[in-house]
Protein backbone atom coordinates (compact mmCIF):
# COMPACT_ATOMS: atom_id res chain seq x y z
CA UNK A 1 0.00 0.00 0.00
CA UNK A 2 2.07 2.60 1.34
CA UNK A 3 5.22 0.84 -0.41
CA UNK A 4 7.18 3.92 -1.32
CA UNK A 5 7.65 5.28 2.00
CA UNK A 6 10.66 7.58 2.67
CA UNK A 7 11.09 10.54 4.26
CA UNK A 8 8.59 12.84 3.05
CA UNK A 9 10.17 14.94 0.66
CA UNK A 10 7.07 16.53 -1.00
CA UNK A 11 7.97 19.66 -3.39
CA UNK A 12 4.65 21.89 -3.07
CA UNK A 13 4.93 23.55 -6.78
CA UNK A 14 2.94 26.89 -6.16
CA UNK A 15 2.94 28.62 -2.71
CA UNK A 16 -0.38 30.04 -2.98
CA UNK A 17 -2.80 28.92 -0.81
CA UNK A 18 -6.12 27.95 -2.80
CA UNK A 19 -7.72 30.53 -0.58
CA UNK A 20 -5.35 33.32 -1.08
CA UNK A 21 -5.98 32.32 -4.91
CA UNK A 22 -9.15 32.89 -4.29
CA UNK A 23 -8.84 37.17 -4.44
CA UNK A 24 -6.38 36.89 -7.63
CA UNK A 25 -6.41 34.34 -10.24
CA UNK A 26 -4.65 34.67 -13.46
CA UNK A 27 -4.17 31.93 -16.25
CA UNK A 28 -0.25 32.35 -16.45
CA UNK A 29 0.33 31.34 -12.77
CA UNK A 30 -2.27 28.46 -12.60
CA UNK A 31 -1.63 26.49 -15.34
CA UNK A 32 1.48 24.49 -15.02
CA UNK A 33 2.87 21.35 -17.63
CA UNK A 34 3.51 18.64 -14.99
CA UNK A 35 4.50 16.39 -16.92
CA UNK A 36 5.18 16.74 -20.88
CA UNK A 37 1.85 17.22 -22.24
CA UNK A 38 -0.06 17.08 -18.82
CA UNK A 39 -1.30 19.99 -17.71
CA UNK A 40 -2.81 21.06 -14.27
CA UNK A 41 -5.13 24.13 -13.52
CA UNK A 42 -4.98 25.51 -10.16
CA UNK A 43 -8.82 27.36 -10.18
CA UNK A 44 -10.21 29.83 -7.56
CA UNK A 45 -11.19 26.91 -5.57
CA UNK A 46 -11.18 23.73 -7.17
CA UNK A 47 -9.22 21.95 -10.33
CA UNK A 48 -8.79 20.63 -13.31
CA UNK A 49 -6.57 18.81 -15.41
CA UNK A 50 -5.71 18.55 -19.32
CA UNK A 51 -4.06 15.85 -20.71
CA UNK A 52 -2.70 15.93 -24.33
CA UNK A 53 -1.60 13.60 -26.31
CA UNK A 54 1.61 14.08 -29.28
CA UNK A 55 0.44 14.73 -33.15
CA UNK A 56 -2.70 15.40 -32.22
CA UNK A 57 -5.15 18.42 -31.56
CA UNK A 58 -7.25 16.15 -29.11
CA UNK A 59 -7.19 16.11 -25.69
CA UNK A 60 -9.01 14.89 -22.53
CA UNK A 61 -10.26 17.17 -19.57
CA UNK A 62 -10.58 16.20 -15.76
CA UNK A 63 -13.37 18.01 -13.68
CA UNK A 64 -14.07 21.42 -14.61
CA UNK A 65 -14.12 23.59 -11.75
CA UNK A 66 -17.36 25.88 -10.04
CA UNK A 67 -20.04 27.14 -12.96
CA UNK A 68 -18.72 30.45 -12.33
CA UNK A 69 -15.20 28.99 -13.65
CA UNK A 70 -16.56 29.02 -16.95
CA UNK A 71 -14.41 31.73 -18.90
CA UNK A 72 -11.39 30.63 -16.38
CA UNK A 73 -11.77 27.23 -17.95
CA UNK A 74 -11.67 27.89 -21.65
CA UNK A 75 -8.84 30.78 -20.90
CA UNK A 76 -6.87 28.14 -19.55
CA UNK A 77 -7.30 26.23 -22.54
CA UNK A 78 -6.60 28.93 -24.95
CA UNK A 79 -3.33 29.51 -22.96
CA UNK A 80 -2.09 26.10 -23.20
CA UNK A 81 -2.79 26.16 -27.04
CA UNK A 82 -6.18 23.73 -27.35
CA UNK A 83 -9.46 24.43 -28.60
CA UNK A 84 -12.76 22.98 -27.17
CA UNK A 85 -14.15 21.78 -30.36
CA UNK A 86 -10.92 18.91 -29.99
CA UNK A 87 -11.90 18.30 -26.21
CA UNK A 88 -12.30 14.05 -26.77
CA UNK A 89 -14.46 14.12 -23.08
CA UNK A 90 -14.69 15.10 -19.76
CA UNK A 91 -13.76 12.99 -16.99
CA UNK A 92 -15.11 13.18 -13.74
CA UNK A 93 -13.77 12.33 -10.65
CA UNK A 94 -17.03 12.75 -8.66
CA UNK A 95 -20.18 14.97 -8.82
CA UNK A 96 -19.20 17.86 -6.43
CA UNK A 97 -20.53 21.02 -7.95
CA UNK A 98 -17.23 22.48 -7.69
CA UNK A 99 -15.62 19.44 -9.93
CA UNK A 100 -19.18 19.36 -12.40
CA UNK A 101 -19.86 23.09 -12.72
CA UNK A 102 -19.33 23.26 -16.80
CA UNK A 103 -20.53 19.69 -17.98
CA UNK A 104 -23.31 20.41 -18.63
CA UNK A 105 -22.09 23.15 -20.91
CA UNK A 106 -19.55 20.95 -22.13
CA UNK A 107 -22.06 18.33 -22.84
CA UNK A 108 -24.24 20.73 -24.78
CA UNK A 109 -21.45 21.06 -27.51
CA UNK A 110 -21.16 17.37 -27.64
CA UNK A 111 -18.83 16.92 -25.58
CA UNK A 112 -19.11 13.16 -23.76
CA UNK A 113 -19.07 13.09 -20.18
CA UNK A 114 -18.08 10.11 -18.34
CA UNK A 115 -18.11 9.07 -14.20
CA UNK A 116 -17.85 5.80 -12.29
CA UNK A 117 -21.24 4.14 -12.69
CA UNK A 118 -21.53 4.63 -8.96
CA UNK A 119 -21.16 8.13 -9.52
CA UNK A 120 -24.04 8.88 -11.79
CA UNK A 121 -27.12 9.45 -10.02
CA UNK A 122 -24.50 12.28 -8.11
CA UNK A 123 -23.49 13.71 -11.42
CA UNK A 124 -27.43 13.73 -12.18
CA UNK A 125 -28.08 15.20 -9.21
CA UNK A 126 -30.84 12.41 -8.26
CA UNK A 127 -28.36 12.07 -4.95
CA UNK A 128 -26.76 15.17 -3.15
CA UNK A 129 -23.35 13.04 -1.57
CA UNK A 130 -22.13 16.89 -0.52
CA UNK A 131 -22.32 18.98 2.29
CA UNK A 132 -24.07 21.90 2.10
CA UNK A 133 -23.67 25.45 3.98
CA UNK A 134 -26.74 24.55 6.04
CA UNK A 135 -25.07 21.35 7.47
CA UNK A 136 -21.97 23.66 8.40
CA UNK A 137 -24.52 25.30 10.93
CA UNK A 138 -22.31 27.39 13.22
CA UNK A 139 -19.22 26.14 11.71
CA UNK A 140 -20.12 27.72 8.34
CA UNK A 141 -19.03 31.68 11.41
CA UNK A 142 -15.27 30.58 11.25
CA UNK A 143 -13.61 33.18 9.04
CA UNK A 144 -12.32 30.86 6.67
CA UNK A 145 -14.95 28.68 6.51
CA UNK A 146 -17.37 31.86 5.43
CA UNK A 147 -14.92 33.20 3.47
CA UNK A 148 -15.06 30.09 1.59
CA UNK A 149 -18.48 29.45 1.59
CA UNK A 150 -19.58 33.26 0.04
CA UNK A 151 -17.19 31.92 -2.84
CA UNK A 152 -18.82 28.76 -3.46
CA UNK A 153 -22.07 30.94 -3.57
CA UNK A 154 -20.71 33.23 -5.83
CA UNK A 155 -19.23 31.15 -8.45
CA UNK A 156 -22.53 29.17 -8.65
CA UNK A 157 -22.51 26.19 -6.20
CA UNK A 158 -25.80 26.36 -5.66
CA UNK A 159 -26.73 26.55 -9.33
CA UNK A 160 -28.48 23.28 -11.29
CA UNK A 161 -24.91 21.51 -12.37
CA UNK A 162 -27.09 18.35 -13.47
CA UNK A 163 -25.92 16.18 -16.34
CA UNK A 164 -28.91 14.00 -17.73
CA UNK A 165 -26.34 13.05 -20.46
CA UNK A 166 -23.74 11.51 -18.55
CA UNK A 167 -22.12 7.88 -19.63
CA UNK A 168 -20.70 5.58 -17.09
CA UNK A 169 -16.81 5.17 -17.73
CA UNK A 170 -15.96 1.94 -19.67
CA UNK A 171 -12.59 0.59 -20.45
CA UNK A 172 -12.73 0.92 -24.71
CA UNK A 173 -13.77 4.59 -23.93
CA UNK A 174 -11.04 5.15 -21.19
CA UNK A 175 -7.95 3.79 -23.86
CA UNK A 176 -9.38 5.66 -26.66
CA UNK A 177 -8.99 9.08 -25.35
CA UNK A 178 -5.62 11.17 -25.12
CA UNK A 179 -3.82 10.41 -22.11
CA UNK A 180 -4.92 6.10 -22.23
CA UNK A 181 -5.71 6.84 -18.64
CA UNK A 182 -7.01 4.07 -16.48
CA UNK A 183 -10.30 4.51 -13.72
CA UNK A 184 -9.06 4.10 -10.22
CA UNK A 185 -12.18 3.77 -7.99
CA UNK A 186 -11.44 5.06 -4.56
CA UNK A 187 -15.53 5.65 -3.23
CA UNK A 188 -14.93 7.71 0.46
CA UNK A 189 -15.24 10.86 -0.78
CA UNK A 190 -18.18 10.05 -2.73
CA UNK A 191 -19.73 6.62 -3.17
CA UNK A 192 -18.42 7.02 -7.16
CA UNK A 193 -15.06 8.98 -6.36
CA UNK A 194 -12.78 8.12 -8.96
CA UNK A 195 -8.97 8.84 -9.39
CA UNK A 196 -7.81 9.00 -13.17
CA UNK A 197 -4.53 7.41 -13.67
CA UNK A 198 -1.90 8.32 -16.68
CA UNK A 199 0.53 5.38 -16.20
CA UNK A 200 2.95 6.30 -19.13
CA UNK A 201 3.79 9.41 -17.13
CA UNK A 202 2.77 8.96 -13.93
CA UNK A 203 0.37 11.05 -13.02
CA UNK A 204 -2.59 10.50 -10.88
CA UNK A 205 -5.74 12.95 -10.43
CA UNK A 206 -7.17 12.29 -7.23
CA UNK A 207 -9.81 14.26 -6.98
CA UNK A 208 -10.68 15.01 -3.59
CA UNK A 209 -9.94 11.60 -1.51
CA UNK A 210 -6.47 13.47 -1.39
CA UNK A 211 -5.38 17.27 -1.20
CA UNK A 212 -3.18 19.63 -0.77
CA UNK A 213 -4.57 23.01 0.30
CA UNK A 214 -8.32 24.44 0.77
CA UNK A 215 -9.52 27.92 1.56
CA UNK A 216 -11.02 26.49 4.68
CA UNK A 217 -7.63 24.87 5.66
CA UNK A 218 -4.89 26.51 7.49
CA UNK A 219 -2.36 24.55 6.67
CA UNK A 220 -0.89 22.89 2.94
CA UNK A 221 0.83 19.70 2.17
CA UNK A 222 -1.05 16.36 1.77
CA UNK A 223 -4.08 16.73 3.30
CA UNK A 224 -7.20 15.02 3.85
CA UNK A 225 -10.40 17.09 3.91
CA UNK A 226 -12.64 17.20 7.20
CA UNK A 227 -15.09 14.71 7.77
CA UNK A 228 -18.72 16.66 6.91
CA UNK A 229 -16.83 17.54 3.43
CA UNK A 230 -17.06 13.21 2.89
CA UNK A 231 -20.17 11.17 2.28
CA UNK A 232 -18.07 8.14 3.89
CA UNK A 233 -15.15 9.89 5.92
CA UNK A 234 -14.22 6.23 7.49
CA UNK A 235 -13.19 5.33 4.72
CA UNK A 236 -11.34 8.10 3.37
CA UNK A 237 -8.49 7.68 4.45
CA UNK A 238 -8.00 3.97 3.48
CA UNK A 239 -8.99 5.47 0.14
CA UNK A 240 -5.68 7.42 0.38
CA UNK A 241 -3.97 4.71 0.99
CA UNK A 242 -4.64 2.53 -1.39
CA UNK A 243 -3.97 4.98 -4.33
CA UNK A 244 -1.91 3.78 -6.85
CA UNK A 245 1.27 4.69 -5.18
CA UNK A 246 3.82 2.69 -7.36
CA UNK A 247 2.64 3.89 -10.43
CA UNK A 248 3.58 7.83 -10.15
CA UNK A 249 5.55 10.70 -9.09
CA UNK A 250 3.19 13.61 -9.66
CA UNK A 251 -0.47 13.98 -7.97
CA UNK A 252 -3.03 16.15 -9.32
CA UNK A 253 -5.62 16.92 -6.39
CA UNK A 254 -9.00 18.65 -6.41
CA UNK A 255 -7.80 21.28 -4.18
CA UNK A 256 -4.46 23.09 -3.74
CA UNK A 257 -1.17 23.15 -5.77
CA UNK A 258 -0.08 19.74 -7.64
CA UNK A 259 2.67 17.69 -5.94
CA UNK A 260 5.98 16.22 -7.59
CA UNK A 261 6.61 12.86 -5.14
CA UNK A 262 9.77 11.50 -6.59
CA UNK A 263 10.45 9.31 -3.47
CA UNK A 264 6.55 8.47 -2.76
CA UNK A 265 4.56 9.77 0.24
CA UNK A 266 4.84 8.18 3.91
CA UNK A 267 1.27 7.74 5.36
CA UNK A 268 2.14 9.56 8.14
CA UNK A 269 3.26 12.39 5.99
CA UNK A 270 -0.73 13.43 5.61
CA UNK A 271 -2.58 15.41 7.93
CA UNK A 272 -5.74 14.71 8.98
CA UNK A 273 -8.08 17.58 8.64
CA UNK A 274 -8.86 17.58 11.95
CA UNK A 275 -8.54 21.39 12.61
CA UNK A 276 -10.89 23.77 14.03
CA UNK A 277 -14.26 24.44 13.99
CA UNK A 278 -13.64 20.96 12.32
CA UNK A 279 -12.12 19.33 15.29
CA UNK A 280 -10.60 20.66 18.46
CA UNK A 281 -8.96 23.86 18.50
CA UNK A 282 -5.66 21.89 19.03
CA UNK A 283 -6.21 19.23 16.87
CA UNK A 284 -3.76 17.66 14.74
CA UNK A 285 -4.34 19.76 11.55
ZN1 LIG B 1 -15.87 17.06 -3.54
Amino acid sequence: MWSRFASMRTLVNMECMQGEQMRAWNVQDAVSEVRPGVFFVQGPASNWAIFTEAASPRFTLIDSGYPGDRELLLASMEHIGVKLADCAALLVTHGHSDHIGSAAFLAAQGIPVYAHELELANVRREVMEQITVKDLGLRALAPRVLAWAIHAIRAGGLSDVAVPSVQPLNESALVSLPGELSAVHTGGHTTGHTAYLDPKRGVLVCGDVLISGHAISPVRGPQLLPEPFHFAAATVFAAAAGLPWEDFTCLLPGHGPWLDLPEGLAAEGIRSGDYWPFGTPSGRG
